[in-house]
């Protein structure tokens, strides 16, 4: 089987097809800026590999069905193309940021789930009218073809009300559906299954804690296979300290902030998700800038440093509590899959908790899963890099079987 996997923004466009016999990567690629003056589209054919082809195009992609199509004819074309037909696509897989509590599973798009996804609007406006629109352009483009929605939401439908609920008044979560709902879930999911078969072990036999740092940052308890708490909420906004977005804060805060610097409450949720997390304590928000500032002597970076690993440090803790007894910990995504230098502060003085991670293992990079702790360690540590397409492409063969 041949899966297409969409990840539709509001003005870009990230696809990869993947061949899932030998789980591949037959092309990958990215089209940005849509409906500005000059758009970008990057190509890339058999990615990786020694028979890689990379294109890139500069001109201006009116919208994504433009873009799409810009994409299918370097598929199937002569150049790099890589397929002679679109009919050879088997199902397009589309990555839906909130699923809310309509979508507990994966599920194949009709027209009532396209009204379920409408229906969640609301709830993440600047991504599920995207991912719609990601949707409806594959319909035309590809008519025949099934389409398959995977929530970014959905493995965590699994936690309990205790975690999910805030203690606000009931009729809220009623009315206005807040509620932790938690992102990354395809991550989440991947790397705690990923865990589990690098320990050889089935994932309902073992307890997790997935760490997934990037851009965006979240962790997950995960008890046998099963999200059991996440640290993201309703919003991508709550929990670990981010590159530009603060994470947990006190929420009177923002009542204070809007009162002492005359801003609306609109203006508070851009500084809160656009100028905070490491942005707001060192001006940097890249973990490579950061480090190298650091190294320059740049105080207020090592501090933003020292918060983030503290946040998802404290995380731990509370996770090793909620699980009772903790099997791994697994570290992924940009930071978590590259940043030995955070890891290891992360994982500094963990011993009470039966982590201990060895350095020579945590140093460097290795691009492939393997184990950082020390033999002597009760807790296993891992890095796994991510992979949400693959785990998007798997889901759709799955339900399509
Ligand atoms: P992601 O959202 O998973 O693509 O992660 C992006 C983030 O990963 C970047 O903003 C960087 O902060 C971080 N990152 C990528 N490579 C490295 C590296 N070699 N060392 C530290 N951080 C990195």
């Amino acid at each position: 089987m041949k899966v297409l996997v969409i990840n539709a923004g509001s003005s870009s466009l990230k696809y990869q097809l993947l061949n899932m016999e030998t789980e591949a990567v037959m092309v990958n690629g990215i089209v940005e800026r849509i409906g500005e003056e000059v758009g970008s589209l990057t190509y890339k054919a058999n990615p990786d590999t020694d028979a890689e082809k990379k294109i890139v195009k500069k001109e201006p992609i009116a919208d994504h069905k433009v873009g799409m199509h810009m994409v299918l004819d370097l598929i199937t074309g002569e150049e790099a193309g890589v397929i002679s037909d679109p009919k050879e696509i088997d199902a397009i897989g589309h990555r839906v940021v909130q699923g809310g509590e309509a979508f507990t599973s994966a599920c194949i798009v009709d027209d009532s789930v396209k009204a379920a996804i409408a229906d969640n609007n609301p709830l993440a406006p600047l991504h599920n009218p995207a991912n719609l629109m990601g949707i409806d352009v594959a319909e035309e483009l590809f008519p025949g073809t099934p389409n398959v929605a995977v929530f970014d939401t959905e493995f965590h439908s699994s936690m309990p009300e205790k975690a999910f609920l805030y203690a606000l008044p009931y009729d809220l979560y009623k009315e206005l559906r807040i509620r932790r709902y938690g992102f990354h879930g395809t991550s989440h999911k991947y790397v705690s299954r990923k865990v589990a078969e690098c320990m050889g072990k089935k994932p309902e036999e073992i307890n997790v804690v997935t760490v997934h740092l990037g851009n965006g940052c979240s962790m997950a308890a995960v008890e046998k296979g099963k999200c059991v708490d996440t640290s993201m909420g309703m919003t991508p906004l709550a929990g670990v300290m981010m590159g530009t977005r603060s994470g947990d804060i006190d929420p009177a805060i923002v009542a204070y902030i809007a009162e002492n610097k005359n801003m609306s409450v609109a203006e508070v949720d851009t500084l809160l998700n656009k100028q905070s997390g490491l942005k707001g304590i060192c001006q940097l928000n890249d973990m490579r800038d950061i480090h190298a500032a650091v190294d320059e002597g740049n105080e207020k970076a090592k501090l933003a440093v020292d918060m983030f690993a503290y946040r998802v440090k404290k995380t731990i803790g509370a996770y090793a509590a909620v699980l009772g007894n903790v099997d791994a910990i697994v570290f992924t995504a940009g930071i978590g899959e590259n940043d030995d230098i955070a890891r290891a502060e992360i994982c500094q003085n963990l011993s009470g908790l039966g982590i201990e991670m060895d350095m020579d293992k945590n140093a460097g990079r290795k691009g492939e899963p393997h184990a950082v702790h020390t033999d002597a360690s009760k807790v296993q540590v891992w890095v796994i890099p991510t992979n949400e397409e693959l785990q998007i492409a798997q889901e759709a063969v799955e339900l399509l079987k």
